[in-house]
């Protein structure tokens, strides 16, 4: 509650979505480590003047100083701690980080503190920045966790029904009742699906690595689509819409590899 007594406060900030507003303002959404979600009004920050101008670009880790405005919160000064350019100027890690950055604003509501959700996007931003992992890896460890940090941690060890340790073999998958089914129970559960064994191995294995950092596979293409699939059915099943981002990714997929061939 400290935010809203404090007239003016600093805080660490990513930003998530800019809006241009006026003739030379913007609102900018950020999400902070103590104060979660919000949206701010940077007054200015499109005249070539501005000394916010450059540090407050999509993405960003920065410092902000926010005040209390009477309808929404104004950013007064801000700085970067990390411009993550190489995420913003390179269209695959972009369309990625889009994606991270919507699922945050759709899982998260205003004003409510995250702070483990923080490291997980800033560790993300920080992986697609570098290219030790492939990006649509870095986006799969992010969807698990994030769905764990949110309460919706997907059961994949042990079958939700009759919670015996899962092994490879026919298990089936609930994206409506949120995990694995053993073979004898999935064939009893209408909502299940087939999920295939590399598959499974490889969301276990992205569930059970905490840091982004500790991440050492690469899988081949047909797992990675596959898993791209379950999760993104799993999320929007949770937050009951599609998610807009991930037909960007795909999209920008298809043009990569339209130029390549
Ligand atoms: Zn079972």
């Amino acid at each position: 509650m400290l935010a809203q007594r404090t007239r003016v406060y600093a805080a660490e900030a990513i930003t998530l979505k800019r809006m241009d507003f006026g003739e030379v303002d913007r609102i900018i959404t950020v999400f902070t480590p103590e104060h979660g979600k919000m949206r701010l009004l940077a007054k200015g920050v499109r005249r070539s003047t501005s000394r916010m101008a450059g540090h407050l670009e999509l993405f960003a880790h920065s410092h902000v100083m926010i005040a209390r405005g009477r309808d929404l919160h104004l950013t007064t000064q801000a700085s970067t701690i990390e411009p993550f350019r190489e995420v913003r100027e390179d269209l695959q890690k972009s369309s990625y980080a889009y994606h991270l950055a919507e699922l945050v604003d759709a899982f998260l509501q205003d004003w409510d503190p995250h702070r483990g959700v923080f490291i997980l996007l800033r560790d993300a931003l920080a992986a697609l920045a570098e290219v030790v992992i492939a990006a649509d890896v870095i986006a799969r460890h992010f969807e698990l966790h994030l769905l764990d940090a949110v309460g919706f941690r997907p059961q994949l060890t042990s079958c939700l029904s009759c919670a015996t340790e899962i092994r490879p073999g026919d298990n089936g998958y609930s994206v409506a009742l949120g995990g694995i089914f053993c073979p004898q129970c999935a064939a009893q559960e209408p909502s299940t699906s087939p999920i295939a064994d590399d598959t499974l191995k490889v969301l276990r294995y992205l569930q059970r690595t905490q840091s982004v950092r500790g991440i050492t596979i690469r899988t081949p293409a047909a797992v990675s689509l596959d898993s791209e699939r379950w999760l993104r059915r799993h999320l929007e099943f949770v937050l009951e819409r599609r998610l807009r981002a991930v037909e960007f990714v795909r999209h920008v997929a298809e043009t990569l590899n339209g130029y390549r061939t």
